[in-house]
């Protein structure tokens, strides 16, 4: 039996971003105020300070800021090499996730990617990015 992906921690604050991810959309929190955007969710934007939030839908095209590419120690359930990555949206905020499809080696600073959703489990979907390219 294959380890169970571990979960994240739902809260007020983030419980859209889940649910949205489970509709396959991704979905980014903006001010209501200054309209500024922030990953991860917060309750309060550093903007402006106001408390009012609201959230818009992603294209999910993006490229890549940075990236590290996990070797050890392995942790089940991933598959490793595991290449992380932190994608600048193209909205103008960045969110870190996994990229699929690239071998390590050829992962490159500014590479075009985009979306797609991985259904882990029944109930749990995830954001996961492949270039752009290979579409
Ligand atoms: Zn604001």
């Amino acid at each position: 039996m294959s380890a169970q992906h571990p979960r994240p921690g739902i809260t007020h604050d983030n419980r859209f971003f889940w649910e949205g991810l489970a509709q396959h959309k991704l979905l980014i929190q903006r001010c209501t105020s200054c309209h500024r955007l922030q990953h991860p969710p917060a309750p309060m934007c550093p903007g402006c300070h106001c408390f009012e939030m609201e959230a818009i839908e992603a294209s999910g095209r993006g490229t890549v800021h940075s990236f590290v590419v996990a070797h050890h120690p392995p942790i089940p359930p991933f598959e490793y090499p595991n290449v992380i990555v932190l994608v600048e949206l193209e909205e103008g905020t960045r969110l870190v996730s996994r990229l699929v499809g690239t071998p390590p080696d050829e992962v490159a600073i500014g590479m075009a990617v985009a979306v797609e959703f991985e259904q882990v489990a029944d109930d749990f979907v995830l954001h996961r990015f492949r270039s752009a390219a290979s579409r």
